[in-house]
């Protein structure tokens, strides 16, 4: 039997409750799928700051480089110091978020299945900022050829294994010509590859509107780095909320994965998170684990783990934020108890 090592950072505020949550999941998908899961925990984040003025240390980034795969609550004030210095690190440079509706989640259309794949690595989060004397501020925007190949490679790919086949990449190339005309160009030439997806494109600001319009005609969207990050939080609305997006940051040997919201401090304690971001983001994990080391145990608990939650929400199951009054905990617990009862 495989065993994979996960490298697990809680996080800060509601993290450690999405975390306890997410590993009673993990608990009976061992136990019923025949995966060894070896759970090794990494600081990162607020706590450890304020402890050692680090908010990623080396004793973390070493139990990350020595792991398969990393799953990761989300960090409060440190964020871009842990997420964005990881995502450069280990160039993880496509954030994959799906947006799905699902079954008694309060969703603005049932037919919502859309899924971002955003470039993770440049573009304004490079941290390049500058001051000029007291009163003119700059920030660069780096657009790479190569970071554009990549993303718009991964976005078609995306698209290929999905039923409606398409890709919309989302820009503003006829402000920022020369960027954006780049980003722009490169998805033209990578759709010529791709006679079988159709492609389109849109300004970021009509992308806006038509998510709140007819989100249900959305595939994959393709976007720079910013853009990205604002529309899939809007997207998340559509679905229920910031509980209902998980998260994978993909590189070519190595994946993190983690809800796309913050640390939610103004609901952190309280045990009424919806868990169900970080619970589908171990689900993604364990997808990405089956393809990439061929493992079927994976992909089947992977399965497992979204038709348990289909279920629970169908059972009524549901934490405040979706409209229902169980705890995190008992909303977890209701989904593992679901896949147990799912299971062989
Ligand atoms: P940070 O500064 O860490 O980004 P934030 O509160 O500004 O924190 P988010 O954490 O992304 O931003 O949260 C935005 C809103 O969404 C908050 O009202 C928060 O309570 C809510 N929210 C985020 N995640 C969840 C969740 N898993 N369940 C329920 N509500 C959530």
């Amino acid at each position: 039997m495989t065993e994979y090592k996960i490298a697990l950072m809680p996080g800060d505020g509601i993290g450690p409750e999405l975390t306890e949550a997410t590993l009673k999941i993990l608990k009976v998908v061992q136990e019923n799928f025949d995966i060894t899961l070896n759970i090794v925990p990494a600081e990162a984040g607020d706590e450890v700051f304020k402890k050692t003025g680090v908010a990623l240390p080396e004793s973390s980034l070493k139990i990350i480089r020595e792991s398969h795969a990393c799953l990761k609550g989300p960090v409060g004030e440190t964020a871009a110091d842990v997420i964005v210095r990881l995502r450069l690190l280990f160039d993880l440079y496509a954030n994959v978020r799906p947006i799905k509706a699902f079954p008694n989640a309060p969703v603005a259309h049932p037919d919502i299945d859309m899924i971002f794949v955003r470039e993770n690595t440049e573009d304004v989060y490079k941290g390049l900022e500058y001051s000029i004397g007291n009163d003119t501020t700059i920030c660069l925007r780096v657009i790479t050829r190569k970071n554009c190949e990549r993303i718009a490679k991964r976005a078609f790919e995306t698209a290929m294994s999905r039923p409606k086949k398409k890709v919309t990449a989302i820009h503003k190339a006829n402000v920022m010509r020369i960027t954006d005309g780049l980003f722009k160009r490169v998805c033209q030439e990578t759709a010529k590859n791709y006679p079988n997806i159709q492609y389109n494109e849109m300004y970021v600001d009509a992308a806006t509107m038509h998510l709140i319009r007819t989100p249900q005609d959305f595939d994959v969207l393709c976007t720079c780095n910013m853009f990205g990050d604002i529309l899939s939080d809007e997207a998340a609305q559509l679905i229920g909320g910031l509980g209902m997006a998980p998260g994978a940051n993909i590189g070519n040997n190595f994946a993190l994965f983690e809800p796309i919201h913050g640390s939610a401090p103004d609901i952190a304690g309280k045990q009424i998170a919806n868990p169900i971001s970080m619970i589908l983001s171990a689900k993604m994990m364990l997808d990405w684990i089956g393809e990439q080391y061929n493992d079927p145990k994976c992909l089947k608990a992977a399965k497992a783990i979204e038709k348990a939650t289909i279920q629970t929400l169908i059972n009524g199951i549901t934490v405040p934020d979706l409209g229902g009054n169980v705890s995190t905990q008992q909303m977890a617990q209701a989904i593992a108890t679901a896949i147990q009862n799912l299971s062989p």
